[in-house]
């Protein structure tokens, strides 16, 4: 077999993608089939590091939410963020993936907090990282998290899971004659008004040279290719 193309990466989850089909919450069958695909990876021997959001359960920007403090709104987004990591442990555990959840926000009778040494040897100790609770802070979101923790723990890339397989010249639900970039800068992504993440997200990745990987995540076998080195999704390089 050849090697993986990575050693270190972080990986960007939506909440939305544990829901599957359904309207709310987790899918068993899509957590146990996503959970596969970080697992293969995982034996390949790369160090793998995951942020998971919370929109599946709620958001700080949420219709539900209207009303609300802005900022205790999001404490509950972060909350989300918490259940889903707990769930994606659990279903690691499963199938026989040592993983350790470590939260921004201390709630420590259920999960250990985040401490970036700690962090750091558990990925070298070939465990998978889940990072809950976003940034542990209101007004951002767990796209800004993961570029944060992907440069902290000098992850070679972002790998941000979506629906589509790529970043694309047009919507290609919309425009039958879009496109998908295999690379594009993130100087071109700017001026072409492409949105990959949030712009927290994309400018701290963008001034800590930390490519991006946009990538599907309900294609089978994607993850692993890309990991492999593959042609798969859109590189964001600087
Ligand atoms: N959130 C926050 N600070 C963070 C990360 C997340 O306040 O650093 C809150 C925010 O309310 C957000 C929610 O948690 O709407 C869920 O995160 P996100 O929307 O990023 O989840 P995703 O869209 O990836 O499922």
């Amino acid at each position: 077999m050849t090697k993986p193309a990575y050693k270190r990466v972080l990986l960007k989850l939506s909440g939305e993608a544990l829901m599957g089909d359904d309207a709310y919450g987790i899918n068993r069958a899509t957590i146990e089939r996503m959970v596969a695909d970080v697992a293969e990876v995982s034996r390949m021997g790369v160090e793998l590091a995951i942020v998971i959001g919370g929109g599946n359960i709620f958001r700080g920007v949420a219709p539900g939410a209207q009303g609300m403090d802005r900022a205790t709104a999001d404490y509950m987004g972060m909350l989300a963020t918490v259940m889903n990591s707990l769930a994606l442990g659990d279903a690691m555990r499963q199938v026989g993936v040592t993983a350790r959840v470590m939260s921004a926000i201390a709630i420590e009778q259920v999960v250990e907090p985040y401490v970036r040494p700690k962090a750091l040897q558990y990925l070298e100790e070939g465990k998978v990282v889940i990072f809950a609770a976003g940034t542990g802070n209101p007004f951002f979101t767990t796209d800004t998290a993961a570029a944060l923790r992907g440069a902290e723990i000098g992850a070679e890339l972002v790998l941000k899971a979506t629906k589509v397989d790529g970043v694309y010249t047009a919507d290609p639900k919309k425009d039958p004659t879009a496109t998908r970039y295999t690379t594009i800068s993130f100087d071109e992504a700017i001026s072409r008004h492409l949105q990959v993440m949030d712009a927290t997200a994309f400018a701290l990745c963008r001034d800590q040279k930390l490519p991006i990987k946009v990538f599907s995540i309900v294609k089978p076998g994607a993850l692993k290719n890309l990991i492999m080195g593959g042609d798969e999704g859109t590189l964001v390089h600087v």
